[in-house]
């Protein structure tokens, strides 16, 4: 990160305000989490131990939970605010976690649409790091990308509670959460939008289980879950019967918008690696960096770079601003995961075998970048629904999409 200035320049929101903080977020994750990343990645008690001493020396520098909303503990940023600084935190990926901004979602969504219990029970809590929160939609028995055919059962009990049954997987942060929030069908049938619903279950209940870890190209943090007849409280359901894809798409447009602006960050990483692999690595003729086809892939990476991040900051903006932003967070998406599939790759190939040995953080980085194309919802989703959405548009006479 240190001679980045080159992917960076371009941006606006690098080149003014809130930059003393970017640079303390900046000297933290350079200095604290990215060494710990190792023992993170791999997870088990060792990391569990080495990212509660990031969260205590994160709340002692002043950086803690910095866009979490200030009456409940935390640094009370607005999102353009926060988003100015978000590639910056996740240039690691356990930047958020150890920063604390990691629950933004789930507080901003239980916030939202939870019940006055569920807002006095646990937002506190979360926002300090007292207790953790996992999201569970996608099932083993039906497709992440079509959350209608939802499989878990949710039957309203004659004491006017929940049962809810069903199997989750690629839950992250399940093993060691206190809350997941879980898609379950109330009623209805297959095609049906208003049988489904979203319920805060607290892991601690009778028949709620983590059936197994699913490392993800070796790196540990996704869950299988099991609920069978769990018993949720009433005032659990967030929102009402019929408003869990409402709610979902609401998180996930803040969700998906937050990944670009880490995937930014861990691409911004992979360049300034590249480059210096590149300048510093001598072959009989000189440094690599001489070579023409060494430098495509440093043209086409910082290509990548300068393209994709105005993309994913018109999508902060017209989040920001409250303004329907689908085809901007899908575009922003797509582009951004390609991108970093493809600097983290360039990266690679630049140092030869050790980009994929231990010594670098490029295997790491460049899991990111395959996983990017799939979690939120894999490219073809946002691909054929942004085209599909600007082609109803020119059906009804609508102007040309191209300039935002
Ligand atoms: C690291 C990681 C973390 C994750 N964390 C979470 C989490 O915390 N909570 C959670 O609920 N889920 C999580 N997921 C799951 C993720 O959201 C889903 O994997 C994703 O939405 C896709 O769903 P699926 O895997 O069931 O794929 P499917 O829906 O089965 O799709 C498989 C493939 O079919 C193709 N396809 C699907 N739809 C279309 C289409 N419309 N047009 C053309 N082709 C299509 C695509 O190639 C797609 O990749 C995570 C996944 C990963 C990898």
């Amino acid at each position: 990160m240190a001679n980045s200035a080159t992917a960076r320049l371009g941006s606006a929101q690098h080149t003014s305000g809130a930059g003393e903080l970017r640079e303390r977020i900046g000297t933290f994750i350079r200095t604290r989490v990215i060494p710990a990343e190792t023992v993170l990645d791999a997870g088990g008690g060792d990391a569990t131990g080495a990212l509660t001493e990031l969260r205590g020396a994160a709340r002692a520098a002043g950086l803690w939970a910095l866009p979490l909303p200030a009456d409940l503990g935390g640094g009370g940023l607005a999102f353009p605010e926060y988003a100015a600084l978000a590639e910056t935190e996740g240039a690691s990926d356990h930047g958020p976690a150890a920063l604390g901004s990691a629950p933004l979602l789930d507080v901003t969504m239980l916030r939202r649409h939870g019940s006055t219990r569920v807002r006095e029970e646990y937002l506190k809590g979360l926002v300090a790091g007292e207790i953790r929160s996992c999201y569970a939609m996608t099932e083993p028995g039906a497709p992440g990308t079509a959350p209608l055919l939802t499989a878990t059962r949710a039957e309203a009990r004659p004491d006017g509670n929940w049962s809810v049954s069903g199997r989750k997987w690629f839950t992250s942060g399940a093993a060691g959460a206190d809350l997941v929030t879980v898609m379950a069908r109330t009623g209805g049938t297959a095609r049906d939008r208003d049988g489904l619903a979203l319920f805060v279950v607290p892991t601690g209940s009778p028949g709620f289980r983590v059936v197994r870890e699913l490392p993800v190209l070796g790196a540990a943090g996704q869950y299988e879950i099991e609920l069978d007849r769990v018993v949720v409280p009433a005032d659990h359901l967030l929102g009402a019967e019929g408003y869990a894809l409402a709610i979902a798409g609401e998180r996930l447009a803040l969700g998906r918008t937050l990944r670009c602006l880490r995937w930014l960050g861990q691409a911004e990483r992979a360049f300034d690696l590249m480059c210096e692999r590149a300048a510093t690595r001598n072959g009989a003729r000189g440094p690599l960096a001489d070579h023409q086809l060494v430098q495509q892939h440093v043209f086409d990476a910082l290509l990548a770079l300068r393209t994709t991040r105005p993309l994913v900051h018109e999508a902060v903006a017209l989040i920001a601003a409250g303004r329907d932003a689908r085809t901007e967070v899908g575009l922003a998406k797509v582009a951004a995961a390609r991108m970093l599939q493809q600097v983290t790759d360039s990266a690679i190939q630049v140092h030869g075998a050790a980009g994929l040995g231990p010594d670098t953080a490029l295997p790491s980085l460049f899991r990111g970048g395959r996983a990017a194309r799939i979690l939120d919802g894999p490219d073809e989703l946002h691909i054929t629904s942004v085209a599909g959405r600007v082609l109803r548009g020119y059906g009804r006479g609508h102007g040309s999409p191209t300039r935002g």
